[in-house]
């Protein structure tokens, strides 16, 4: 993050990952899979680079991707996309939030946020120099969710942009409905641009489903869907994202865009054209099986911390669970996850690292800690031994 005096700290996901590596624990922290994606797609950009497709892609991606998109988002959400005008292609979904936010929000302007929040959310509004205000997600009986009255206070004159992230990292909570209309309506009153980061809309579990900001009718013109490759087919390091939305936004984000990558992944956009084209179906047959399987991984691990005498909140998606160690007598994450290596064997990342310093969030979840189950079993099993010595 930018500290205030404008130094840069590292993401604490290379701290943690650093941390692992360097005491050998493992590492529940930073969310990447530990298996590749599936062996056709690697073929496919194997090909495109022996293709040729080497040199820069059009700036706004290539048009088989963007094509791709647009079909994607109208299969699975009946959302109607022009690739030519409304599909930006990005390096990652890092891109898409950074370049949308430079775009439309500067100085005076407040960008809103759901606390706790994906942390390049914050460095990104500071290098746009505006001002961040946050909505808590708050724990409760029945798993994480908004309060209608912190939302509606949240909104000012001055709101530009409201970034939404569902499935939400760290908590793993997939937003209802009702709480997506809420901001959608909200939004709509103030005229402020919906920003939607769904990076894991196809990992959602117990057959809850991804509800798409961009299918409700109070965010419809006002919204910037972003999402990525990443996730969905386990290349996190492709980075090949995308953001649609209004022709007229999407110019905008395009215009900064050039001047943080102009073009990125070449040969991978066409790996992930055919991805999500899927003509042959066996791109969907493998996201079946992670979603099933990601589902059996949650379970493993939220019983090990439950059996270890944490309180979880059994998360409805994504790569993630939060976790609360109060009752294990650890009052501050921080230091537990600094010493959880030597305790457990076991690295996380504490929930506070997703809130603004000092936040009333960051003081409520301050001893929660956010693991990841996107691991073998094998390694999941190593984890449980280790944190069973914490009781
Ligand atoms: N948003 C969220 C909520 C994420 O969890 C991540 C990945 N950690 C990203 C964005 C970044 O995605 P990408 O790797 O495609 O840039
Ligand atoms: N999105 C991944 C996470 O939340 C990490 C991405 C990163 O290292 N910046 O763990």
């Amino acid at each position: 993050l930018l500290s205030p005096s404008g130094a840069v700290a590292q993401t604490i996901f290379a701290e943690m990952s650093e941390l692992a590596a360097r005491t050998g624990a493992v590492n529940l922290g930073q969310g990447f899979p530990d298996v590749d994606g599936p062996e056709h797609l690697k073929d496919a950009a194997v090909a495109a680079i022996r293709a040729g497709h080497n040199q820069y892609p059009p700036g706004a991606g290539i048009p088989q991707l963007r094509e791709a998109v647009a079909a994607h988002q109208g299969r699975h959400y009946g959302l109607t996309v022009d690739p030519g005008t409304e599909v930006l292609v990005t390096a990652g979904a890092t891109e898409a939030i950074a370049a949308t936010i430079l775009a439309l929000a500067g100085p005076g302007d407040e960008v809103l946020t759901i606390e706790p929040y994906y942390d390049s959310y914050a460095a990104s509004i500071a290098m746009a120099g505006a001002t961040h205000r946050t909505i808590a997600l708050r724990p409760g009986p029945d798993g994480f969710h908004l309060d209608p009255d912190d939302a509606r206070a949240a909104f000012t004159d001055r709101t530009r942009l409201v970034l939404v992230n569902t499935p939400h990292n760290p908590t793993g909570t997939v937003l209802t409905t009702a709480e997506l209309t809420l901001l959608a309506e909200l939004a709509a009153a103030r005229d402020a641009v919906i920003v939607t980061d769904e990076v894991y809309e196809h990992l959602t579990y117990d057959g809850v489903r991804h509800v798409p900001l961009a299918t409700l009718p109070a965010a419809a013109g006002r919204t910037l869907t972003i999402s990525s490759a990443g996730k969905s087919l386990s290349f996190t390091g492709w980075k090949v994202g995308w953001v649609h939305g209004p022709a007229e936004l999407v110019t905008a984000v395009r215009t900064v865009k050039q001047f943080l990558t102009y073009v990125a992944s070449g040969p991978f956009q066409y790996a992930v054209a055919g991805a999500l084209s899927d003509e042959d179906g066996r791109t969907g047959e493998y996201v079946t099986g992670l979603r099933t399987s990601l589902q059996e991984r949650r379970d493993l691990l939220v019983e090990s911390l439950d059996a270890a005498g944490f309180v979880t909140v059994r998360p409805a998606g994504t790569y993630f669970v939060v976790a609360d160690a109060a009752p294990l007598g650890f009052d501050d994450a921080v230091d537990l996850c600094r010493r959880l290596p030597e305790l457990a064997g076991v690295v996380g990342i504490p929930v506070s690292a997703f809130c603004a310093a000092g936040s009333a969030t960051a003081q409520g979840l301050r001893s929660w800690v956010r693991f990841t189950y996107v691991k073998r079993e094998s390694v999941l099993h190593r984890a449980a031994e280790g944190l069973a010595r914490l009781r």
